[in-house]
């Protein structure tokens, strides 16, 4: 019997109204692990009404004591590390050292979040009036929406809960149906920190039958996205049309740009890290390489050797360097991607094929791939692909390699591996995306810095950093006359 997972609404554990489940595999051999309520618009509906409710003390409670219970949770993240990287592994496939990672973001986003508590300044400014005081502080929406990606299934969803959580806000979560256990684990994480019922509630489901209702409620006033980009736009229009804020974190086509001066070996390393990490689900994954073309034969061929020697397997093996794909329907998408390349004259040079030798059979795993030849028109070119499959253009320059990078829909990530220090700002300035890296692949974002992208990638939020707080707070101007007169602005001192 595999182990029956419920909601977590106004703090007690609850199983979808209807009673439907849906069972989460381990995309690396099919094993079930466990089953989940498979909600619809019914139980947002209570989960609604827990927030709101939960949100009157809620917002009352002094921020440094709703930060209290983000630094102890923190500390229980931390204590419980390994289980945790360990269940994300079996659920949705990447190795341990990177699941390791994506905890370990989770505990840095709890410690600097909590630190806004004792922060979170507002503006004080002079009036314009004689014995006028005037300020400006933020104050929390209500009751947010949080709908999120599997890839990053313990990270992302710290990126949006705690910094509203801190806020004041009280948060609807729906994981993704690829990574639900993980969101079983921050419900009880922040739980026993000491979080008040109500505050997180927890809807496993679907898409279109459990985010799609969450995005439309009426109780729900924010709402923060991350996946792709055709859901994305999708729950934009709707936000739009409903009059709410909603913040965006969706695809990806990014590149590692190599001029003729760089390190070829460091670079050729970071590429094979960016492409092929996380099995290339990554939103920042490198799909593309744009290099001088002195050095492309050499950057290429260097490439294919390290995508030919990595290992396939078990992310809980810890041989293993490169996991399955999350689901045989993502496989069939990348198998069909390189099939579209080859026909547009791209040449596969290593992999494009399903592995199944011995124990991969019963996983979704597919060879890391590098296609050479690749034009910036091709499909392969601009559409997110989200697999271990890596495409070489080649640039004249580094102002031709900058255009080529700038020429997708998406503006997340983009790095530059050079040696003269001029190019190298100069990349900095002109390179179109909300992150760049210099002689560093396209991932490794930092969460005190900002995360988000450019242009298709987003709406212009960005999350973590020093603007964690923006989606999720208002900002509330304040004045104060204690001059016992009927004083009017633009008019009396005029
Ligand atoms: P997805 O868009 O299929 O699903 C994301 C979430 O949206 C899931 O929880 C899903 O259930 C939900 N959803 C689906 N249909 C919905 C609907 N009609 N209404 C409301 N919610 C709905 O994306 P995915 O396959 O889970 O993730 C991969 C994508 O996420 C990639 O495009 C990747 O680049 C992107 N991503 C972006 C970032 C970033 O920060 N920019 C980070 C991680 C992943």
């Amino acid at each position: 019997m595999s182990q029956a997972f419920q909601n977590f609404i106004g703090g007690r554990w609850v199983s979808a109204r209807s009673g439907r489940t849906f069972a989460n595999l381990n995309p690396a051999n099919g094993e079930d692990l466990g089953s989940f309520p498979d909600s619809d618009a019914s139980d947002v509906a209570d989960a609604v009404a827990a927030a709101a409710t939960a949100q009157r003390a809620w917002r009352l409670t002094p921020a440094p004591k709703r930060a209290e219970i983000l630094f102890r949770v923190g500390a229980l993240i931390a204590a419980r590390k390994e289980d945790l990287a360990r269940a994300a592994t079996r659920e949705m496939g990447k190795i341990l050292l990177e699941t390791l990672g994506d905890v370990q973001e989770g505990i840095d986003m709890a410690y600097l979040a909590a630190g806004e508590g004792r922060r979170m300044y507002g503006v004080t400014t002079p009036s314009e009036m004689p014995d006028k005081w005037a300020m400006s502080v933020r104050v929390p929406i209500g009751v947010v929406g949080v709908i999120t990606a599997w890839n990053f299934p313990f990270a992302v969803p710290t990126w949006k809960i705690f910094p509203a959580l801190v806020a004041g806000n009280t948060v609807v979560f729906k994981p993704s149906e690829e990574s639900p256990e993980m969101g079983v684990h921050l419900a009880r994480l922040l739980t026993e920190a000491g979080l008040p019922a109500g505050v997180l509630n927890l809807v496993h489901g679907k898409g279109p039958s459990a985010g799609a209702p969450l995005v439309a409620h009426p109780g729900v006033h924010v709402v923060s996205f991350t996946g792709s980009n055709a859901v994305g736009t999708a729950i934009a229009t709707e936000c739009a049309r409903l009059g709410k804020r909603v913040s965006l974190e969706m695809g990806g086509k990014n590149a590692i740009l190599v001029m003729e001066d760089a390190d070829l070996d460091l670079a050729s390393r970071a590429i094979a890290w960016s492409a092929f990490g996380t099995t290339g689900q990554r939103c920042t994954a490198a799909s593309r390489v744009i290099v001088h073309e002195k050095v492309y034969d050499d950057v290429a061929r260097r490439v294919i050797e390290h995508a030919r020697a990595l290992r396939l397997g078990d992310g809980l093996d810890p041989a293993t360097e490169m996991g399955p794909i999350v689901n045989v329907r993502q496989l069939e998408k990348v198998h069909a991607y390189v099939g579209i390349g080859a026909g547009e004259g791209a040449n596969v040079a290593t992999g494009g094929e399903r592995a199944t030798e011995g124990a991969l059979a019963r996983g979704s795993f597919y060879r890391p791939t590098v296609l050479t030849d690749v034009r910036p028109e091709m499909r392969v070119a601009q559409e997110e692909i989200f697999g271990p499959v890596v495409g070489f253009l080649r640039a004249k320059s580094v102002e031709d390699a900058i255009e080529i990078n700038n020429r997708t829909p998406y503006g997340l990530s983009s790095s530059i591996f050079v040696g003269d220090v001029h190019r190298a700002f100069q990349a900095m300035r002109d390179l179109d995306t909300g992150i760049v890296y210099v002689n560093h692949g396209t991932t490794g974002a930092e969460t005190h810095l900002p995360f988000g992208g450019t242009r298709g990638t987003g709406n212009g939020h960005r999350e973590a950093g020093h603007t964690m707080l923006d989606a999720f707070t208002e900002w509330k101007s304040l004045y104060v006359d204690f001059s016992g007169r009927l004083q009017r602005a633009q008019i009396d001192n005029n």
